[in-house]
């Protein structure tokens, strides 16, 4: 199995002109044999027919780096660290975690929900996710997970959250005290 992240690129696949942070483009990922290709074209160069025979097509912002960086941080997201960490994996309880992990983001705005296969007969669901912050394309794969698997998934994502939340260290050290 093989996860890919599409970031935006950094000019338009038209006329070539450098994007400047915050400008609006619309972005296309065609399937080829397999594997998604991203394009992205500024305002000027967008019409219809670049659209034409593609997965999905949406409009986003690009989003500079450094630019960004001049501007306040973005708050530290221990749901979206759990996530990049489960979704490469290759285990079916690291893929319940990054379905979850996704999903949640997806509540908070943190990823936008692009395209979702709905083909039946396909062994392998994919949803294809924006995540706004760092303007990344991410696909997630859902093997048919089941009702157990997810369950199992949401036990470890619940445990890795506090985890992150609450670092164990000092919390254990004054228990032994209280108890005597
Ligand atoms: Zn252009």
């Amino acid at each position: 199995m093989e996860i890919k992240i599409g970031k935006c690129s950094q000019a338009c696949g038209a006329c070539g002109r450098a994007f400047v942070h915050e400008e609006a483009l619309t972005s296309v990922v065609r399937l080829d044999s397999q594997t998604l290709a991203r394009e992205d074209y500024c305002a000027a160069c967008w019409n219809g027919g670049r659209g034409a025979d593609t997965f999905s097509v949406w409009s986003l912002k690009f989003y500079d780096a450094q630019v960004a960086e001049q501007q306040p941080p973005e708050i530290f997201s221990p749901l979206r660290q759990i996530f990049y960490n489960a979704v490469e994996s290759e285990e079916r309880t690291e893929l319940a975690v990054a379905y979850l992990a996704a999903q949640l983001l997806r509540r908070q705005k943190v990823f936008r929900l692009i395209k979702e296969s709905d083909e039946g007969e396909q062994e392998i669901k994919l949803v294809l996710f924006a995540d706004r912050i760092g303007n990344r394309l991410i696909e997630v794969r859902d093997p048919n997970l089941s009702y157990a698997e997810l369950e199992a998934g949401r036990k470890v994502l619940m445990e890795r959250l506090a985890g992150l939340e609450n670092p164990p260290n000092e919390a254990e050290e004054g228990a032994g005290d209280a108890q005597s």
